[in-house]
């Protein structure tokens, strides 16, 4: 036995084995220090043949899925080796297999995933100058294939990794090459070399057509895309080769080509928690938890991939808003709707399991429940206008026959697992019920039999006994032997008669004595070809899940439109602009009492391309700048937007800074975090990206912040040209309006009363002066003597400060020019010089801004 162990262990050194003995799941030796240490399980030992016993430890097996999960969680891979045999089969050792090897990336049970997100096991081909991505749930079926060539194509790979979000990554050997910081810091799973020979493009697109069952990829229009191809056929081979069974389920490509969706990188979906709140990482705030009011598990699984692939096609964005319009302006109709798809169970991954095998009674019930509702849902939908709901409509595919064979075929009442049986319904099949009688209606039968064959034979003292060696015979007394028919076996001769044996009473005797055994074998098969006869329409049930998913996404869409009031934004190839008439933070409005204040936005390519934000601490830059960006992202997903109208420019990115975060795990300081996102808005955005900047230069010295900030926004302005909102608390950057093309200011507004301040949160144009940060650490609760002793420090500085008043410097006063400018520099013959040089331009007043501007630009064109 331990050396059949071995050699299982042998194919699969990378997981745990779980070996299967009698009821329990055991791990030997390595797997069996981990496991026990991790699971928290008694270590013991095995005589094994060597000197020192095996270490051993075990699991029962029917507790087996929690400690799978527990294992799985944990980054552990787990191995099933089972029995194949029983001991009353087999002559000695049991015949023992893996039958499937269980990773993360490879989970199918309802128990070990959650419902409402995909579970994605992606496949990188790296390549010189590219990299083709594959990724596949084998829950549902899905399974999509990319492919990009040119620069920075590492820089692409991590933001799909991140949009993808797989639990788990294999790769060929070339990609552990490529820099994959986020994948170096733990934030996404590591990459898992898998063989070479299965990422070659043969290799690869074999194993692929052989899934598919085609000849040619050309229908999922990929057949030249070589990259994807050889990582969607290593991912194939993979999951063959782990899960040891076909995967009917996986029947379609889905080749995502360029500018499908917008990408997003990780700060961006942090920065607008778009699934889960930066604080807490938790849904409740995120914008998933706003917009997913979905009746299904699909639904929601779809809304959340809307969510992070916003569309970049205003055709396709606009046939989902116009489905969102014909539901938000049908109350009757989104009621009926919700309330039958409340009725809809997951088919996706009901009919996952059917292919996979894994499948049980309630499953099929289930599937029988989803189907009996499509008959109303293509009701419902059949009158509708818009092209996408018709779709949906039309991709629903009712079967009314299985729909029925499964309702007639299994209990209501039936357990969620086969091995019992108990779950086909009475009526169903004769023989089975007979079975199943046979323990009750045994001794009927009999007292039938004795009867009918006293009539037959005219023997009247005829009788039906029963003994454990000979089981049922007839028995006739010696007087009455000459009155038995032929069609009698004799089986045993008695003192005063014979016992005998008749067809019809050993045919008796097998349904009685085997009747359990046989009621559960004969349910099995049953179960098997009901099986066999739902996976013939896997695919009609996968295209009928996909159309109710997304029915389910409009539906919830409109009804969250309808709930918050609000408005379907007007997108397509001539909007140039981002014009938002009072528009809200989806979030911040839901949390708060009504209390919200909507504020106006208008970025165009013209005069109003950026918008610098000034004002105090609390007013609401960020909440603003969120708000802008969250409308123009709903308006890529095709949700309605919270605000009384909108106007959305097709935008190729969304790119956010926002506040201070370090992160230790990437080796990075609170600056550097900083600075790597400022590097990559710059280096990625073009004229149709809108960049949210918040605070950029913070987290250096004031001069340092304030000049990178500066620089900033004039490579924004001059060379990018995208749409921007930039807050900061440098109000020296309110000198852009005027000297950059586009750059226009704002403030929001707050009211100074008895020396505490109100928020208005209202954006109005102009340049704030002042911060009240300190007023503000007065509402957060800083004790009183820091306050004070802080307004005092602020006085001082004030009266030296350039900073704080940007009116002027009058250059004939040298004292306090002097004393000014060492804001600017420690040394003060450097200052001498500044001075010197602005009297030799003849320049007599300028703001501390100009002047520092000035003595860059001569820096520059000095050449130091
Ligand atoms: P700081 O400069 O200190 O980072 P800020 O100007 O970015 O502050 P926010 O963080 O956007 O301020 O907003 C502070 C709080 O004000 C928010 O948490 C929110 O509760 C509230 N707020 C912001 N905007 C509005 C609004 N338009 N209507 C009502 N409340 C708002």
């Amino acid at each position: 036995m331990m050396q059949q162990y071995c050699q299982m262990k042998e194919q699969y050194p990378d997981a745990i084995l779980l070996y299967r003995l009698g009821d329990f799941y055991e791990m030997f030796f390595d797997d069996a220090v981990t496991a026990s240490s991790f699971l928290d399980l008694t270590l013991t030992g095995r005589d094994c043949g060597l000197e020192e016993r095996a270490p051993m430890c075990g699991v029962p097996y029917h507790a087996v899925d929690n400690y799978i999960k527990r294992l799985i969680d944990g980054g552990f891979k787990v191995a099933i080796c089972e029995q194949l045999n029983t001991p009353a089969e087999a002559k000695g050792q049991l015949d023992r297999d893996v039958i499937r090897v269980i990773s993360a990336g490879t989970l199918v049970e309802d128990n070990l995933l959650d419902e409402k997100q995909n579970n994605y096991l992606s496949s990188v081909y790296a390549a010189d100058g590219g990299f083709g991505l594959a990724w596949a749930d084998i829950s549902t079926g899905e399974f999509n294939l990319y492919e990009y060539k040119g620069a920075n194509f590492d820089m692409v790979l991590e933001d799909l990794l991140v949009t993808v979000n797989p639990a788990q990554i294999i790769s060929n050997a070339q990609a552990k090459t490529l820099s994959l910081p986020l994948i170096a810091a733990g934030k996404l799973p590591k990459l898992e070399t898998y063989f070479d020979w299965a990422y070659l493009y043969d290799n690869a697109e074999k194993c692929l057509l052989k899934q598919l069952k085609v000849g040619t990829l050309a229908s999922f229009e990929c057949e030249d895309k070589r990259l994807a191809i050889s990582a969607a056929g290593a991912l194939t081979e993979y999951l063959l080769s782990t899960q040891k069974r076909s995967l009917g389920h996986i029947m379609k490509l889905n080749f995502v080509k360029d500018n499908t969706f917008m990408l997003l990188d990780s700060n961006t979906r942090r920065n607008l928690e778009l699934t889960e709140v930066m604080r807490d990482r938790k849904r409740r705030g995120s914008l998933l938890w706003l917009l997913d009011k979905t009746a299904t598990n699909m639904g929601a699984r779809k809304l959340k991939t809307w969510i992070e692939q916003p569309l970049l096609d205003a055709d396709l964005i606009n046939n989902r808003l116009s489905g969102v319009e014909e539901l938000y302006n049908n109350t009757a109709l989104r009621d009926d709707l919700t309330l039958e798809l409340k009725s809809v169970r997951d088919l996706e991954r009901l009919s996952a399991r059917l292919a996979y095998g894994n499948t049980n009674p309630r499953d099929l019930l289930s599937i029988a429940e989803t189907l009996s509702v499509l008959p109303r849902i293509k009701k419902l939908v059949k009158p509708c206008k818009a092209k996408i709901i018709k779709y949906q409509g039309e991709n629903i595919y009712e079967n009314t026959e299985l729909c029925k064979l499964v309702g007639a075929a299994i209990s209501e009442t039936a357990p969620a697992t086969l091995k019992d049986g108990k779950f086909i319904r009475a009526g169903f099949d004769k023989t089975l019920d007979e079975y199943r009688s046979a323990g009750k209606e045994g001794k009927n039968w009999l007292m039938n039999i004795e009867a009918s064959e006293k009539e037959a034979t005219g023997i009247k003292n005829l009788k039906v006994g029963y003994n454990k060696v000979f089981g049922y015979y007839i028995e006739v007394s010696k007087s009455q032997v000459d009155m038995v028919p032929l069609r009698y076996q004799r089986k045993q001769t008695l003192v005063g008669g014979e016992r005998y044996i008749t067809e019809e009473l050993k045919e008796i005797e097998d349904k009685i004595v085997g009747a359990e055994e046989n009621a559960l074998k004969l349910e099995l098969e049953i179960f098997d070809k009901l099986c066999a006869a739902l996976r013939e329409h896997i695919a009609e049930f996968l295209a009928t899940a996909s159309a109710l998913s997304t029915l389910d996404c409009l539906l919830s869409f409109a009804t969250v439109a309808v709930n918050n009031k609000y408005c379907k934004p007007l997108i397509n190839e001539k909007v140039k602009h981002i014009s938002i008439v009072n528009g809200r933070h989806p979030i911040v409005e839901a949390l708060s009492d009504g209390t919200f204040v909507p504020n106006d936005t208008l970025l165009d390519g013209a005069d109003n391309r950026s918008m610098v934000i000034t004002g105090p601490n609390m007013a609401g830059k960020s909440t603003y700048m969120r708000q802008v960006a969250l409308i123009t992202l709903m308006t890529h997903i095709g949700s309605f937007v919270p605000a009384d109208s909108a106007e959305i420019s097709l935008t190729d990115r969304i790119f956010t800074r926002v506040g201070a975060s370090d992160d230790i795990s990437l080796g990075q300081s609170t600056f550097m975090v900083e600075m790597v996102e400022v590097a990559t808005i710059l280096n990625n955005a073009t004229e149709k990206s809108l960049l949210i900047l918040d605070e950029i230069g913070r987290g250096t010295s004031t001069l340092d912040g304030l000049s990178i900030a500066w620089a900033v926004m004039e490579s924004i302005s001059r060379e990018i040209k995208a749409k921007t909102l930039f807050a900061t608390h440098f109000h020296e950057l309110c000198e852009l309006e005027g000297i950059l093309e586009g750059v226009k200011n704002y403030q929001i507004l707050i009211k100074e009363i008895a020396g505490t301040v109100v928020f208005l949160h209202k954006i109005v144009r102009g340049g704030a002066s002042k911060s009240f940060g300190i007023e503000v650490a007065q509402l957060a609760g800083v004790p009183k003597p820091v306050v004070e002793r802080a307004k005092t420090i602020m006085k001082q500085l004030e009266a030296i400060d350039i900073n704080r008043d940007t009116n002027s410097i009058m250059l004939s006063s040298k004292v306090k020019k002097a004393q000014q400018m060492s804001l600017f520099a420690d040394e003060k013959a450097e200052n001498n010089e500044v001075i010197k040089i602005l009297n030799d331009l003849n320049i007599e007043t300028c703001s501390p801004m100009q002047a520092f501007a000035i003595l860059m630009d001569l820096k520059e064109k000095a050449g130091k």
